[in-house]
């Protein structure tokens, strides 16, 4: 629905009048390749990718590559585009740690795809909702954390966090401090305003909290997981702690009009 193409916008109704505005041109990501996804540098060995509706982020290791979500809706194409970028860099390409933001099969039900050697790593909840789904397509991680976990590998790190629930009761929050960028998936859609229904998220006042958490962490990109652009971080003067009063802020980047 908020990916309706550009191309429909001010469709006419009955009466001639339009139907919707056109989808503001900053909110739309980069143009997709023949084979219908987008790979791209965040900043240094931190890359994402979408089809435009869904997003994955890699990080590119000295042993392998370390992997946060696996939409189906990318689906092989995550495959395709950790291969462009780790053929040019001459970096092992192979998948060695995948991170699952949370259950929702529509973020990581292609984490089949990467087979049983790969250590998947979520929330303690992330392993009790996959094994109570018993869905072949989402194997549970055997890798799971409380509240805190870092993860290292090949010269890099993740720090992964549960700051309670939001979204759903396993969402977590995925920092890369080195690359000053944070994803959390399925409460911010930088350009855009929530899906419906807020995109089925469980724990209203706990989402409307997690964008506060999230102004709390350092870093200048936002990996939303959904749709095709990314968010920029909130300002210094923006960032706060989570327990502090609400201030009025924007994500720099961000068009309000949409
Ligand atoms: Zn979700």
């Amino acid at each position: 629905m908020l990916g309706a193409p550009a191309g429909g916008a001010d469709a006419a109704d009955a009466a001639g009048l339009p139907g919707f505005k056109p989808v503001p041109p900053a909110s739309m990501g980069p143009a997709l390749n023949a084979d219908g996804y987008h790979v791209g540098r965040i900043e240094g060995n931190l890359y994402w990718v979408t089809d435009a509706y869904y997003q994955a982020m890699f990080l590119s290791t000295r042993h392998g590559v370390v992997l946060v979500d696996a939409s189906p809706a990318i689906g092989t194409n995550l495959l395709r585009a950790i291969e462009d970028v780790t053929r040019a860099s001459g970096r092992p390409g192979k998948v060695t740690h995948l991170v699952h933001s949370h259950a929702h099969a529509d973020h990581i039900g292609a984490s089949v795809l990467f087979g049983d050697d790969v250590v998947r790593i979520g929330h303690r909840a992330n392993r009790e909702l996959l094994l109570r789904a018993d869905d072949p397509n989402r194997p549970a991680p055997k890798v799971t954390f409380d509240s805190r976990y870092t993860l290292s590998a090949g010269g890099e790190q993740l720090e992964l966090a549960h700051h309670g629930p939001n979204h759903t009761p396993d969402n977590i929050y995925v920092h890369a401090p080195a690359y000053r960028t944070l994803m959390l998936v399925d409460v911010v859609f930088p350009g855009w305003v929530p899906f419906k229904n807020l995109a089925i998220s469980q724990d209203i006042p706990a989402w409307i909290k997690a964008h506060d958490v999230a102004l709390s962490y350092p870093g200048t990109t936002l990996v939303g997981g959904h749709l095709g652009r990314l968010g920029s971080g909130p300002t210094p003067s923006c960032r706060r702690s989570p327990t502090a009063p609400p201030a009025r802020h924007r994500w720099r980047g961000t068009d309000t009009r949409a």
